[in-house]
């Protein structure tokens, strides 16, 4: 009960902050007296700072106002992807308080050695984040695969099968949890994205392709915690193998392994340089990934019918050239979702990690205020 009251008071400071005594205690529904304890320990525990209210006519004495502590509790989200790995913290307004991005292509690498350089990474973080004061309430991993919460079960692009994962990191209230980067993408846009509606499926656009679907501002998993699988929708099923067991898949088509194939370039940004230019191979290369991107899109537009279908990862980098193929794509096989580019690129599945952490404790504040006593 007073768990449940902590998380309600908590939740309504980071929905209505800067907030009164008062008010939090008509939007929740409890007494005076019991926002008065639940603000205490919250405040106590860092999650919670008084301000003074701006000076007002119609008041004698300036009010406390309650609002979520930006020094107090922070979230560390970190990602291995195929072509990268990436650390970011964010503290409990959603600020973005340290970041670092590495490219390192990890396919065929031991999975011991990608996760030995992650956890350098990671503590780089860790320290940055105790140089501004900053609490980590736990950690986040993104992964390109899927996972059952500790292991690695599965990440065809990387070749990796069966990885425990135990990254030695200080403790921390919530610990460590892995997660797929697709579904971390969504989250993402969900909660830092500008305008982002609460139907929609987030593209990310890498070597492989994911997605990860949001129904009425929440995640959708499937029954296997396999869903949005954009990238194993079958286009061809007499086309190239995948490192999934089918063949034609979207990705083998459309991801940027594909695209860099068959526009002659080695690299991503050598991609963008040539498009940018208007090297016309370049362009026809991006250009029939849209349309492929498009055509799959449209089916899972027809069974989902979201608000919007946001391309994130490389395609929001390449959306200059590859959003019109998209629409017209889409548009020729009837389907008319919003179609939006993500405003984090490729820093939407570790910003949605750093996210799930500071989600946690808005959810469950009192184990965080536990792990401070
Ligand atoms: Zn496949």
């Amino acid at each position: 009960m007073r768990a449940s009251n902590l998380a309600l008071v908590l939740r309504a400071i980071a929905e209505a902050g800067p907030i009164t005594r008062a008010q939090l205690a008509t939007a929740t529904g409890l007494t005076k007296s019991s926002i008065s304890g639940q603000v205490t320990d919250l405040v106590a525990a860092g999650l919670v700072e008084e301000t003074d209210a701006p000076p007002s006519r119609d008041r004698g004495r300036p009010g406390t106002m309650l609002s979520l502590h930006r020094q107090g509790a922070a979230g560390l989200g970190l990602e291995v992807n195929v072509d990268y790995l990436a650390a970011l913290v964010v503290d409990l307004g959603g600020t973005v308080r340290y970041r670092h991005v590495v490219t390192r292509d990890n396919r065929g690498r031991p999975a011991a050695e990608v996760l030995a350089e992650l956890v350098r990474l990671a503590e780089a973080a860790v320290a940055a984040a105790a140089e501004q004061d900053l609490v980590l309430a736990g950690a986040c991993l993104a992964v390109p695969g899927a996972t059952d919460g500790s292991t690695i079960v599965r990440a065809p692009n990387l070749d990796w099968a069966a990885v425990p994962v135990e990254l030695p990191l200080p403790a921390t209230a919530y610990g460590l949890s892995i997660e797929n980067e697709a579904n971390l993408a969504a989250l993402g846009e969900l909660w830092f994205g500008t305008a982002t509606p609460r139907d929609f499926v987030h593209v990310s656009g890498e070597i492989g392709i994911g997605a990860g679907i949001v129904v009425g501002g929440e995640l959708f998993r499937g029954a296997h915690a396999r869903a949005g699988e954009l990238g194993h929708v079958i286009l061809d099923p007499d086309g190239p193998s995948c490192s999934c067991g089918g063949r034609g898949c979207l990705e083998r088509l459309a991801g940027l392994d594909a695209i860099l194939l068959a526009a002659g370039v080695a690299s991503r940004v050598e991609l963008e340089q040539r498009c940018e230019a208007g090297d016309l191979r370049a362009l026809d290369a991006v250009a029939e990934a849209g349309r492929l991107v498009g055509v799959a899109l449209a089916s899972v537009t027809n069974l989902l019918d979201p608000d919007a279908v946001v391309l994130g990862g490389v395609f929001a980098a390449l959306a200059p050239w590859l959003q019109p193929a998209v629409a017209e794509s889409l548009a020729a096989h009837a389907a008319k979702p919003e179609l939006l580019v993500s405003s984090l690129g490729p820093d939407a599945a570790v910003r949605g990690a750093a996210g799930a952490v500071v989600q946690r404790v808005i959810d469950d504040p009192a184990t965080y205020v536990g792990s401070r006593d």
